[in-house]
Formats: structure tokens, C-alpha cells, sequence
């Protein structure tokens, strides 16, 4: 909440004169004029409008205001929200909403371009040179999907990773459905896969027609518990059935301990695909986050730290699996005159106008971690003085991107469950998420075995307790003071 406009300024009398109520409206260019009785009263509104009508009337300007006859203002009391008052003021078609009090009383005045500021939790943030890419393709007429941009994205995306390979996809969920594909992954296998994500991490084991097996995360990163991993493997190999694959995510921007779940995985000789979708732009022991698994994936949706609007992209340190990406994402056309298919394929290359995005993006990467990390850091030092929030902590090996600022909420100590916070930011126009649901309490995945961390199951205190806060890196420090102050408002409570 807040108003540019001090009311007392607007506030007339019955016998204020039309002239001086014209002169009001021409100093404080706010459109209208309060109309208040002796006792604070207000009695109705007057715009432009309605004086125009009653100088067409036959009124002259001399005349008081009285001579317009009464009407119920449309008024909102001393509680109310962003999203209450601009839904009054879209069913009415003004832009200004006085605040009454029980009695009647004008307490202030809300003036639609003051609240009218939606915070988004995550929205494209393109730099400067996407445009000069696209228009390039356009020069060249490279509209067709394959182009130029596709192969020079796939070598500066492989090289600012620091890895030999890489494919560009329409989806970071294709990249994931290709990784699969190329590890066999088929019928009835198991597949291993972190619990605490995003449904495009499990739904490609469906497609393959495997066995999802959800592993819960540990409370240092939030990301794969090795101990429920172990316990995952120990029941595996009682069964006599070894998982096809193990796919590790990387949440909200931070890689998971990598080292210790691909060593067990090695152990097993089982390969692993990093799902970093979210991590992009983060390290792990000062390397890249996704560069450590066999496979790697990686998302360019709108939400993502960069975007090409749609796409994703694999990467590997095996040339043979990245050229067989490339092959199956191309509708697995063998090599002939003709059209010639030994296998089944898809249509999931990326195209060379998004491929342009994608390279202006990727030369802002590092400006967008700092941005994320500016707004995780101005959130938690503004609010460092209240208990009951615990951020997503970031171990000694992690520098997580802060793709997301996530934290949970104890609702004893904050007076408000995370769920409530989340529905009174809204009502503020500001986006707020539950953190992910984990797929082990997925209806879809309701018959998946699950393997929590020894002694707390961490992924459902997570979507209980959590909150994923607005962290664009296009947000101005007065949003982001915005939402801070609502925060600290809700919480009081
Ligand atoms: C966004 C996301 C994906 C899917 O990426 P798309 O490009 O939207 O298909 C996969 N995994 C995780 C963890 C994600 O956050």
C-alpha cells in the first residue's frame, strides 16, 4: 500500500464554488475531487467529467457544488489490498478509490498507477544483443530450423561450460526424454530420480515407459540425499534389479553434492543425468554446474535464468551421445537419398531463430547470477531480524546462481504458514510459489517407491514450510523493498 496523493488536498465542501473546484483539479491533476461533509463525511466524488456535464447543464462556475445532486461514491475500507481495489476499479471504470473508515470518515485516497505494479516471480530478461542474432537469421532468411545460430549457441554454450559437446533442443524436458533414450532406458526399468522438483524431471521415465523411484533431498542443499540414495540402491540390488539411470536435479539454482552421489552411482555402475535446468550460471567445488553427470540437461524457458522463450540443451563429455541427440531430434532420418528410418525419432531440435536468442543470452549469463544473488541478499539481510525464516542455505562447495530465493517458514515464530503468505502476497499482486510438491506425493506417481533421508522425510517439510519468493533480475530495488515490506507486514500479524 501506499498513496502519492494526500487527500485533505482533494477534500471540498457543499459550498465550495465550481471555479475553485476546476482550479483543485487543474493543480493536482488527479482527476477528481472529494465532496465531504461537516463531519468528514464523504459524500460523493466529483471528476472532470462530471463538472463538464454540469457547466453543459446550464451551471456557471460561480455555482457550489451542491447544485450536483448525490451519489453513493465507490469506496473501500482501511484493509484493503491491491487486488481488491483494482478489481473495483476495473468494475466501475475509474482510477481512483477513496479509503473510508467505519464511519464514513475519508482515511485516503488510492490512485490506480500507485498500485497497479504486479510482481511476477520470474519473467524473461533479454540484454542487448538477441535482436541483432534473430535479425541476422532473418538477413540470411535462416528461418528454416536448423542454421548457423544452432551450431555456434552449441559450441559457446560447450565452451563457456567448459565441455566438448553439446545439443540444442526445443526443451529442457526433450533434452531430458533424449538423455534417457540414449542410456537405453526402456519398459519396465527403474529409473532413479530426485523427489524435490520440477514434473518435467520424472515425466520423460513415463514416457520411456520406466519405473520412476523418488529419492527425498538432504537439509545442506536440498538437492539428492546420498544416505536415502544408498538405501535406494541397497533395496535395488535385493531385488535383483539395478536402476537404468540416476537423475540428479539441481535445485532453485544450487547443484547438489555431485561428487557424492555420482560416486555411488559409479559404484553401481550405474550413469547419471544431471538435470540442471535450474543451475545454470551456478558451480559446484568452482566448476559448472552441469557438467558432471554422463548426460547433462539444461532449460531456456521463459523462467529460467536465460531464456530463448523455449528450448533446452544436453551436454557431454561423449561425442557419440551428443551426435545420437542430434540424430534422434531430427526425426532419426538415417543417412540416404531418401527418406530412411531404422528408428523411432522426434521433433526436438531447437530452431535457428531461437538459437539466436539464445546466444545474446548466454554473453548476459553472468550479469544475471549476480542480479539473482543481488536479490537473494537484499531479501536476506532486510529481513535477517525475523526468526522464523530459514533461506535455502548454500554449502561451502556451492555457489548456487539463486535462480529462485527460497526460504522456509515457520509458521510459530512468523504468525502465518507459508501457504497463507503466499495467498496475502497475492492479494498484493505479488507472485509467490509453494515450493516444489514433490513427486513421491504426486497423484500422476502416486504408485512410485520413495526412499526419505534417514529420520525426516525433507522434501515434504519443504513444500510445507516453503516459499519461493519474486527473483527476476530485471527487479528494481523498490520491488524488491516491496515485497519485503509486505513480508514484514503479513508476518506481524
Ligand atoms: C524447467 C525445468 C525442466 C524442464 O524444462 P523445459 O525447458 O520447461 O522443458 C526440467 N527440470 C527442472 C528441474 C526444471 O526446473
Amino acid at each position: 500500500m501506499n498513496e502519492t496523493l494526500n487527500p485533505r488536498d482533494l477534500m471540498v465542501g457543499r459550498e465550495t464554488r465550481i471555479i475553485d473546484a476546476l482550479g483543485i483539479l487543474n493543480r493536482t491533476a488527479a482527476g477528481l475531487v472529494l465532496l465531504v461533509g461537516e463531519d468528514g463525511s464523504l459524500i460523493r466524488t466529483v471528476t472532470d467529467g462530471d463538472i463538464r456535464r454540469l457547466l453543459l447543464a446550464g451551471s456557471c462556475v460561480e455555482d457550489p457544488l451542491e447544485v450536483l445532486g448525490p451519489q453513493a461514491p465507490v469506496t473501500i475500507g482501511p484493509g484493503w489490498t491491491r487486488r481488491a481495489a483494482l478489481q473495483l476499479m476495473n468494475q466501475h471504470g475509474i482510477n481512483h478509490v477513496p479509503v473510508v473508515d467505519v464511519a464514513g470518515r475519508l482515511v485516503s485516497i488510492i490512485v490506480r498507477r500507485d498500485i497497479d505494479d504486479a510482481i511476477p516471480l520470474s519473467v524473461p530478461h533479454m540484454g542487448d544483443s538477441e535482436r541483432a542474432f534473430i535479425d541476422d537469421a532473418f538477413r540470411t532468411n535462416w528461418i528454416a530450423p536448423l542454421g548457423p545460430n544452432v551450431d555456434r549457441f552449441e559450441r559457446e554454450f560447450a565452451d563457456m561450460l567448459g565441455m566438448p559437446h553439446a545439443a540444442a533442443v526445443s526443451s529442457g524436458t526433450a533434452a531430458l526424454h533424449l538423455a534417457l533414450c540414449l542410456l537405453g532406458v526402456g519398459r519396465g526399468d527403474l529409473v532413479f530420480c530426485s523427489s524435490l522438483t520440477f514434473a518435467a524431471s520424472a515425466n520423460p521415465i513415463a514416457y520411456q515407459g520406466a519405473v520412476p523411484v523418488f529419492i527425498d533431498s538432504e537439509p545442506t542443499s536440498w538437492n539428492m540425499s546420498p544416505e536415502a540414495l544408498e538405501d535406494a540402491f541397497a533395496w535395488a540390488s535385493a531385488r535383483g534389479s539395478m536402476p537404468k539411470a540416476v537423475i540428479v536435479v539441481n535445485l532453485y539454482g544450487q547443484s547438489a553434492d555431485v561428487d557424492r552421489v555420482t560416486a555411488i552411482c559409479r559404484q553401481h555402475g550405474v550413469p547419471v543425468v544431471e538435470d540442471a535446468a535450474e543451475s545454470l550460471g551456478a558451480t559446484y567445488k568452482g566448476r559448472p554446474s552441469g557438467t558432471f553427470g554422463d548426460l547433462c540437461t539444461f532449460s531456456f524457458n521463459g523462467n529460467k535464468i536465460i531464456t530463448t522463450s523455449g528450448g533446452g540443451m544436453l551436454v557431454s563429455h561423449s561425442a557419440e551421445h551428443v551426435r545420437r541427440a542430434r540424430f534422434l531430434s531430427t526425426q532419426a532420418r538415417e543417412q540416404a537419398a531418401h527418406y530412411e528410418h531404422r528408428v523411432i525419432g522426434f521433433n526436438y531440435r531447437m530452431s535457428n531463430i531461437l538459437a539466436g536468442v539464445g546466444r545474446g543470452q548466454l554473453q548476459i549469463l553472468g550479469e544475471r547470477v549476480e542480479s539473482r544473488r543481488r536479490v537473494f541478499q537484499r531479501y536476506r539481510d532486510a529481513l535477517s531480524d525475523i526468526e522464523g525464516i530459514a533461506w535455502m542455505p548454500e554449502p561451502p562447495w556451492s555457489r548456487s546462481s539463486r535462480w529462485l530465493t527460497v526460504a522456509m517458514i515457520d509458521p510459530g515464530l512468523c504468525g502465518c504458514t507459508a501457504g497463507q503468505l503466499i495467498d496475502l502476497l497475492a492479494a498484493e499482486l505479488i507472485e509467490a510459489r509453494h515450493v516444489w510438491k514433490p513427486m513421491h506425493r504426486q497423484p500422476v506417481f502416486a504408485d512410485a517407491m520413495y526412499f526419505p533421508h534417514p529420520g525426516q522425510s525433507f522434501s515434504d517439510a519443504a513444500f510445507g514450510n516453503g516459499i519461493c519468493l519474486p527473483s527476476g533480475s530485471s527487479m528494481t530495488d523498490s520491488q524488491i523493498d516491496r515485497v519485503i515490506h509486505e513480508m514484514r507486514r503479513m508476518m506481524r500479524r
